[in-house]
């Protein structure tokens, strides 16, 4: 932007120094900007624009554009009204270098060339900042391109001296500082396409400004550019050897007629001398001079002059020795001739009558001394011919045949000089005026001049050697050039043929094939940036040719500024150094996968990096593509994972259980250390293997039906006793399925407690829950089922039982004198007494507070009830200490009977207490005993 800010400033201000110049009249305040060239209003204007498109911001739609453009289309508009409408506007953009002459009242009126550069330039600028129009593109592609064809070709022509081609098109009147600016203003608006069209790709309008199409339309674009300048080019260089042919041509043709007309001359001059030389007229002058009457020799005289004429002079006189005419014949031409040209020996004057003529002033001399003098008069009518056929080779061929006098070249009236001329022959600075001037100096030679009238022409010369004369041949250069002329017509329709066809050619052929590679470009533009990575491509100097967008999200670096500089450059020498050796790796041609961790760019970074080699069908590595990754996330998540998998592994180590993972074939997956500890067999051979090959066949017959109650899908819990060690040890164990995502098992976890110690609390609570705390007998619960338990026994072996039902008399009061703990201590003593009292088989419990019972079984008669009852009844009544105390309890007994008859543990439990309910009531420290069943007791 600078370089622009400052070309602008350039152009404006030389743009303004013309303007102020041609308009003020200074030239050399205009000659400050261009001083090669001549400079015009036209070229300042051209400038002022060009300035103003350079300083603008090609991407913005410009007030100031739409204004330049106005001025460049509003001139050759007018221009174009006045030439149609035969009107004068007086549109008149001086140019300094050009006087006003009759034939071009307005000299720095725009050229047709010109008007069509204008018209161009201004089509441009205004497209330019119209955006959304139809076909806009194009309409600016083409106007643009056409400023530059314009101003390009007229530039060639003008550098190439191309005059001829100019002169065909009119285009004469181009300057060259126009056409320089003409070429400037073109380039500055091609540049402004360029960026232009880079921007557009960012708005939304893919159809109109396609990268295929701006490749297409660059290619023709060059391709016209290039056709122009070659087509002028070629025709250059053909102009330049035909010129070259035709100046030889011209100088030959000089040189040969000049020697001819030389000879021809001298030869005529010669026979004139050879009359004068005649001894008839020597020897009748000389008698004429002793003896003016002399009737013969006049006689003789006459007859000399009429032979004379018959020789084809035209006119004759002889003169005596005093220079009185003598005699005269024929009419004389000198006073009448429009030019008299002196032919250097004296004598010969070449004179003009509508013809050639040579006139010849000849002295007779006999022996040494004049006798008279001789007039001849010849038509050189062969010479004339000559010199007509030379001056009519085509339409605007002239000879010119001169003779120097003093200072001027004097000529003979030729095909376009009717009356002759008289050219100086010098110039004020002392060279040769003319090709004629040279050609009377003695030089032969070719120019392109432009002659008298004003016309270019292609000029041969030549001496006329011994005669004083000079001969020009000349053509008018148009003239001459006609034929190159229609050949370059013919070459113009070929090229701008040849660019039609390459355009087709362009649009048919290389417009799909870019259509196909931007369409490629755009897929991997669209899914290199879509990825959630960085990727790029450098070549083998390291420089970025491709990097994709998230460099900006995931690095904050721009991908379009990255382009073109070097990774060392980009990164920093840290960061590149971090992947030196990776880069070398992949320059050398092999493929590298790396992780990088760390800072970048002031960010931390977890990055998978992968850099291929891009290689040549050769082998040779010419680059590399990169991709990076990140995988922070992954990152995180593998270290959580790993967290969280050493959190469970510390579990699994540190809990007192074995758990182990099979999979569907049973085989071990995981089994914490506790499996060693239990089982012995190492975690690591257990791995792996299945079940049924590293448990032993009892422990696997034991799992096998549950463990596949767990595969197929059921949470199964078992305990299990197995000997390890030190003995045997309870096991509870759970089978946990494993499913997937889709609910299909596809392993089974396993967790073994040792519930050995909890089995066995659960033993002695058990226990504790039958046995009586306070007296260490039977309670209750246990009485019920050893109750139970006797009835069977005795109904299986026919052997009768019974039940004692006791309660310690009065025992409140026991209570109420020595306290609770002296009722314990009593309730104590009953209970031990009561044990000592009965066999060992016999059961003796504690039903609540001083209420006990004893069950005798296998009574050998109904009687022993009798017995015992008195034992127990002796038995308790013995004194005992309490508390310091002494003292003696009785106790009351109910007895009821069991002998495998129907009768239910309640039935003989309230037989029993309403027995004890009788002793009770019978004044308490006996016992009574129930009525037997009756079917019993008659059996007994
Ligand atoms: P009876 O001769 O009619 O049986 O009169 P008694 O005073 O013994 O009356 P009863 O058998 O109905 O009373 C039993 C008493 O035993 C009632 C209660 O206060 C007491 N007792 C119950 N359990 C315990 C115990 O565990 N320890 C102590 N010290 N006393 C108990
Ligand atoms: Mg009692």
């Amino acid at each position: 932007m600078p370089f622009r800010r400052l070309a602008a400033l350039w152009l404006a201000g030389g743009g303004l120094c013309v303007a102020a110049g041609v308009l003020g009249g200074q030239i050399e305040l205009a000659r400050l900007f261009l001083n090669a060239v001549p400079a015009s209003l036209n070229a300042g204007l051209l400038s002022l624009v060009a300035a103003v498109a350079l300083w603008s911001d090609p991407r913005m739609p410009s007030r100031r554009l739409a204004w330049c453009a106005a001025l460049l289309i509003s001139v050759p508009a007018l221009v174009l009204v006045e030439h149609l409408g035969g009107v004068d506007l007086g549109i008149d953009i001086p140019a300094l270098h050009r006087a006003m002459q009759p034939t071009s009242p307005h000299p720095g009126r725009l050229a047709p060339n010109t008007c069509l550069g204008f018209l161009f330039a201004g089509l441009a600028l205004w497209l330019q900042h119209r955006p959304g129009l139809r076909w806009r593109s194009l309409l600016v592609s083409c106007s643009v391109y056409g400023t530059l064809a314009v101003g390009l070709s007229a530039l060639t022509g003008y550098v190439l001296d191309l005059e001829a081609m100019y002169r065909l098109l009119s285009f004469n009147s181009m300057s060259a500082a126009v056409m320089a600016m003409l070429v400037v203003l073109g380039t500055t608006l091609w540049s402004n396409l360029l960026v232009g069209d880079a921007i557009d790709d960012k708005a939304a309008d893919p159809v109109d400004e396609r990268p295929e199409d701006r490749i297409t339309r660059t290619a023709v674009g060059v391709l016209g550019i290039v056709a122009v300048v070659s087509g002028v080019a070629g025709f250059a260089l053909m102009q330049r050897a035909y010129k070259m042919t035709v100046a030889d041509g011209l100088e030959t043709a000089a040189r040969g007629h000049a020697g001819a007309f030389a000879h021809s001359l001298k030869q005529e001059m010669e026979i004139a001398e050879s009359v004068s030389r005649q001894l008839a007229l020597q020897r009748s002058l000389a008698q004429l001079g002793v003896k003016p009457t002399d009737a013969q020799a006049f006689d003789d005289l006459r007859e000399l002059a009429s032979s004379v004429l018959g020789q084809d002079f035209s006119a004759l006189r002889v003169e005596n020795g005093r220079g009185e005419s003598l005699l005269e014949a024929g009419s004389a031409r000198l006073r009448s001739a429009v030019v008299a040209l002196p032919l250097g020996d004296g004598h010969s004057t070449l004179l003009w009558d509508d013809g050639l003529v040579l006139h010849s002033e000849l002295p007779v001399e006999r022996n040494g001394d004049r006798v008279g003098g001789l007039m001849l008069e010849r038509r050189l009518g062969v010479l004339t011919g000559l010199l007509y056929d030379l001056q009519h080779r085509d339409d605007s061929t002239d000879a010119l045949l001169c003779a120097r006098i003093d200072e001027d070249a004097v000529c003979l009236p030729s095909r376009f000089y009717e009356a002759g001329r008289h050219i100086a022959m010098y110039q004020p600075d002392g060279q040769p005026f003319l090709p004629i001037s040279k050609a009377l100096l003695g030089m032969t030679g070719t120019e392109s001049v432009k002659d008298l009238r004003g016309v270019p022409v292609q000029a041969g010369y030549a001496p006329l050697r011994g005669v004083n004369l000079g001969l020009v041949v000349k053509t008018d250069s148009g003239e001459l050039f006609g034929y190159i002329r229609s050949r370059l017509r013919v070459l113009t329709g070929l090229l701008a043929a040849l660019v039609l066809v390459g355009a087709w050619l362009l649009r048919s052929h290389v417009l799909p094939l870019a259509q196909r590679l931007a369409r490629s470009e755009r897929r991997l533009q669209m899914v290199s940036d879509n990825l959630p990575a960085l990727v790029f491509h450098v070549d083998a100097e390291l420089r970025y040719q491709f990097a994709n967008a998230r460099y900006l999200s995931m690095t904050g670096l721009d991908p379009k500024a990255m382009l073109g500089e070097r990774m060392q450059d980009v990164l920093g020498a840290e960061a590149f150094g971090g992947i030196a050796e990776h880069i070398a790796a992949a320059l050398r041609g092999e493929r590298v996968r790396f992780e990088r961790h760390g800072q970048l760019f002031g960010r931390e970074h977890h990055h998978l990096v992968e850099y291929v080699p891009e290689r040549r069908p050769d082998g040779r590595v010419v680059g590399i593509y990169g991709m990076v990754l990140d995988i922070a996330e992954r990152h995180r998540a593998l270290a959580q994972l790993a967290e969280s998998e050493a959190r469970l592994r510390t579990i699994t180590d540190n809990v007192p259980a074995l758990i182990t993972y099979v999979d569907t074939d049973l085989r071990f997956q995981f089994c914490n250390p506790v499996f060693e500890a239990w089982t012995g067999i190492p975690v690591a051979t257990a791995m792996g293997r299945r079940m049924q090959d590293v448990l032993p066949p009892k422990v696997m017959a034991l799992r096998q039906r549950q463990i596949e109650r767990a595969l197929r899908g059921e949470t199964v819990q078992f305990e299990t006793v197995a000997v390890l060690g030190h003995g045997p040890r309870h096991f509870q164990v759970n089978y946990l399925p494993h499913r997937d995502e889709q609910g299909r098992v596809i392993g089974v976890y396993s967790l073994t407690n040792d519930v050995s110690a909890q089995k066995e609390l659960e033993r002695k609570l058990q226990t504790l829950a039958r046995v009586d705390a306070l007296t260490g007998l039977a309670n209750r619960r246990q009485f019920e089922e050893r109750f139970s338990e006797a009835m069977s026994r005795c109904r299986r072996s026919g052997r009768p039982m019974a039940l004692m039902f006791m309660d310690i008399d009065k025992f409140k009061g026991i209570n109420d004198t020595l306290g609770h703990a002296g009722g314990d201590e009593v309730l104590k003593t009953f209970g031990q007494r009561l044990l000592a009292s009965v066999r060992k088989t016999d059961t003796v419990a504690r039903l609540a507070g001083d209420e006990f019972v004893v069950i005798l079984e296998g009574l050998n008669t109904v009687d022993e009830p009798h017995f015992l009852a008195r034992k127990i009844l002796a038995a308790i009544a013995a004194e005992q200490q309490v508390l310091g105390h002494s003292l003696s309890v009785t106790t009351s007994i109910g007895i009821s009977f069991y002998e495998g008859d129907d009768s239910t543990e309640g039935a003989l439990m309230a037989l029993a207490d309403k027995a004890l309910y009788d002793a009770k009531a019978a004044g308490r420290g006996t016992y009574r005993c129930a009525p037997r069943s009756a079917l019993v007791a008659g059996r007994v």
